[in-house]
């Protein structure tokens, strides 16, 4: 079964839109697992301080690598990737929600203020991943995209498999449009091929718009066909 466990400063953010839908009907009936992990329960001192002043001087405080550490080692490793959620890391993409889909769930640490003591990262091997290049007041938001997106690929979540697998990013190019009724809105009418019961037609309109959409906005992605 996938397991997330993430540590945090604020649990209360979970499972937030981790609840809903069919992935929290999947969390109620086990077919992944979420814990929390609070960080403030590792703190030292009588106020269980989790940070510190940056070395070196500057602005914000830095959460301290031996809390963190007594954090991360409280939890069963299970073979499960840990993840810093980080805007220096790696961008989040849909092979790595795949990866982990297909192993036993993932640890995830949500940082606050300037960030997390290097050496932890360094020690404990974590994995640094980011969720946009933009920087987020805290890691929470971040394992909750970075969850969603694992969660709904694992088996029986979402009730139609084939919708992960036709959709943007997992064969290397993004979504065709989609259309539903009325047929004809605002004067703006469903392209014909669709309405032509021609599956051959309309699978073959659909892979056209997707080398279209996907040269025009994102030349980047190499399309990673199988078979092609
Ligand atoms: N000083 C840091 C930003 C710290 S933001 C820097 O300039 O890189 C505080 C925390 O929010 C980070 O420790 C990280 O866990 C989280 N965070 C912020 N932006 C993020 C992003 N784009 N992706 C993932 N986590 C992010």
């Amino acid at each position: 079964m996938f397991a997330a466990s993430i540590i945090t400063l604020f649990p209360e953010s979970f499972p937030g839109t981790l609840g809903v839908s069919l992935i929290g009907k999947a969390l109620r009936e086990g077919t992944w697992s979420l814990e929390t992990v609070q960080l403030r329960d590792f703190g030292l001192g009588p106020h269980k301080n989790v940070d510190d002043t940056p070395a070196g001087g500057g602005a914000g405080m830095v959460l301290r690598a031996d809390v963190a550490a007594a954090a991360i080692d409280s939890i069963p490793r299970n073979g499960r990737p840990l993840i810093y959620l980080s805007p220096r890391g790696k961008q989040l993409n849909q092979a790595m929600a795949q990866e982990w889909a297909a192993g036993p769930g993932v640890i995830l640490l949500c940082g606050r203020f300037e960030g997390l003591d290097e050496r932890v990262i360094e020690a404990r091997g974590m994995q640094e991943v980011a969720i946009g290049e933009a920087v987020l007041a805290g890691g929470e938001a971040a394992a909750l995209v970075l969850l969603e997106a694992c969660v709904r690929l694992l088996p029986g979540v979402l009730g139609n498999a084939a919708s992960t697998v036709e959709e943007s990013f997992s064969d290397g190019l993004l979504e065709h449009p989609q259309y539903t009724r009325p047929r004809e809105w605002e004067g703006r009418t469903i392209p014909d091929v669709l309405m032509s019961g021609d599956h051959a037609k309309v699978e073959a309109w659909r892979r056209a718009q997707r080398e279209t959409i996907t040269a025009q906005r994102r030349p980047d992605l190499k399309g990673t066909r199988s078979g092609d």
